[in-house]
């Protein structure tokens, strides 16, 4: 019998209210053991640096989860010099198939330690368990898996059949997937030969440092992995080293233009995969509710933090009403807060700095006439926190339809014909990636076909997979990560060979 209450949308909500109560379900962090204080991992083992401690916070609390060390000029040589010698004595020789045994070891314990990892990284970072957990570690592992696959399988992947190594590679990488940037990077690099000094970002270094006890459990040899926590002066000196011969930068278009600027001219290869503000098409004819948990997925993932996140909604006019008041419904009902229970959808803004450059924009687009919605939901006292939020009449000379908010933020825009979609779309410095929501299977085609991103998902948003390349167009960047595609980087391919 339908409850009298049921029959009315208000009362549906009500009873919603009333009965969809969840009780706390926090993960355990016991499975962590966090260490006081963290030295560098530099030719096998953790070593104490030179340069000075800084402390990595959960940003859920604002409490110190633990001291690292800010690695200094003195340090990066070190390693620099700890991956040249594992480099020319041991790794370019070891074969493909013995590679490949090592990179699989890892990926079994990235399993097998899946749980703690999870947890360190949702201390450390702020993002939901149920993300760290079901998302970031099993794809972490199956980066490894993947590329435990090409090892000895180099000279047929199109590149010729006298692939070496680069040698040394310096890769830096930033807050929002710590331990995935982390395999996105280091995977392929092992499996082509390469030893790897690599830079965590400052606010989670965490992740990175037990992924180096996992090289020592794996009896990776020294100097293969090598890994230097501190902030951004640690990772100039880093890409910047003369005996790095290829950089791999992920973060923010600002520092991989000065990267580009910096070693231009040295011969020291380099990919760099930036910023993104990607359109998620919505034509008249889509699935209204599939729709709708696409929005979401697109932009509400991991709070947000996300460089191909769907954070410019264009809908096509005759739906939009329609579409945004779904939508705003649907953003009522996700649990923001510890990020340590289960059921938690939105957890904290990784840094007071990230939280204010939100709170900045988010503040430029009231004054710049675009309508403001936030779900009204209880922030924590504590930590950093933004509630979702939808700006509706967004023109496209905001500065909130131009510039990555990199926050649970969404700006509407409406079309009225594909051809107007396609301009919009396109009318942004970056081109990391895009969605279509469509019944057609032709109109995802023309479209794909006119989008200028890197990534086109057509009804589905924000899905990875270790086969698929990765990269961007314009200001998101150059190279790709991922796939067959993501070895090319870190071979010396046959002309640069013969070049030399
Ligand atoms: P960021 O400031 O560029 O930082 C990225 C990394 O570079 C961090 O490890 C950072 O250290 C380091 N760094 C800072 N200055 C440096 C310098 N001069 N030389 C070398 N390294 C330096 O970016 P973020 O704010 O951490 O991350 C957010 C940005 O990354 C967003 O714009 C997002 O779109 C982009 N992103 C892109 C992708 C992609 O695949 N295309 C993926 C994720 C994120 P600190 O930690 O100390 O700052
Ligand atoms: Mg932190």
């Amino acid at each position: 019998m339908t409850h009298p209450a049921a029959t009315s949308a208000p009362g549906r909500l009500a009873l919603a209210e009333r009965f969809l109560h969840y009780a706390p379900a926090p993960e355990s962090r016991s499975i962590v053991d966090i260490r006081p204080a963290y030295g560098l991992f530099i030719d096998g083992a953790f070593v104490e640096g030179d340069g000075e401690r800084f402390s990595t916070i959960n940003p859920a609390d604002e409490k110190v989860l633990a001291e690292v060390t800010s690695a200094n000029a003195a340090d990066v040589d070190r390693a620099v010099v700890a991956a040249r010698r594992a480099s020319e004595r041991v790794w370019s020789a070891t074969p493909g198939t013995e590679r490949a045994k090592y990179l699989f070891r890892i990926a079994r314990l990235i399993q097998e330690r899946g749980r703690e990892l999870a947890v360190l990284e949702t201390l450390d970072n702020g993002k939901p368990i149920k993300e760290s957990r079901d998302f970031d570690v099993p794809a972490a592992a199956a980066h490894f898996f993947y590329y435990a696959g090409w090892a000895d399988k180099l000279e047929y992947a199109g590149y010729g059949p006298t692939v070496r190594p680069r040698g040394v590679v310096g890769q830096v990488i930033p807050w929002n997937f710590p331990l995935l940037m982390l395999a996105w990077k280091i995977a392929p690099a092992l499996a082509t030969g390469n030893t790897v000094v690599l830079k965590p970002a400052e606010t989670t270094p965490l992740s990175a440092l037990l992924f180096a006890e996992i090289c020592q459990q794996a009896d990776l040899p020294p100097g293969v992995v090598n890994i230097l926590t501190g902030a951004g002066e640690t990772g100039r000196l880093l890409v910047e080293h003369e005996g790095i011969d290829k950089v791999a930068f992920t973060g923010s278009t600002q520092v991989g233009k000065a990267i580009a600027r910096a070693i231009a001219g040295t011969g020291t290869g380099l990919t760099l995969e930036l910023g993104g503000k990607a359109a998620n098409i919505v034509y008249d004819d889509a699935p209204i509710d599939e729709t709708v948990e696409g929005i979401v997925n697109g932009i509400f993932f991991n709070q947000g933090h996300v460089c191909c996140a769907g954070s410019r909604l264009l809908v096509q006019e005759s739906i939009a009403e329609e579409v945004v008041e779904r939508l705003q419904r649907r953003l009522s009902t996700l649990r923001l807060g510890d990020p340590l229970d289960k059921n938690t959808d939105i957890g904290a803004i990784n840094s007071q700095a990230q939280l204010d450059r939100i709170r900045e924009l988010t503040a430029a687009g009231e004054a710049e006439g675009a309508q403001r919605w936030s779900a009204t939901c209880e922030l924590p006292e504590r930590g950093y926190w933004f509630a979702p939020t939808v700006f509706t009449d967004v023109s496209q000379a905001h500065r909130i339809a131009s510039e990555e908010v990199f926050g649970p933020v969404l700006s509407v825009l409406t079309f009225r014909t594909p051809d107007e979609a396609i301009a919009k779309a396109n009318n942004t410095p970056y081109g990391l990636s895009a969605g279509i929501w469509t019944d057609k299977g032709s109109r995802i085609l023309w479209t794909a076909d006119r989008l200028r991103a890197g990534v086109v998902w057509a009804n589905t948003f924000n899905q990875f997979d270790p086969s698929s390349p990765f990269g961007g167009y314009k200001e998101s960047g150059y190279g790709r990560e991922g796939g067959r595609h993501g070895l090319e980087p870190y071979l010396a391919l046959a002309t640069e060979v013969d070049a030399a």
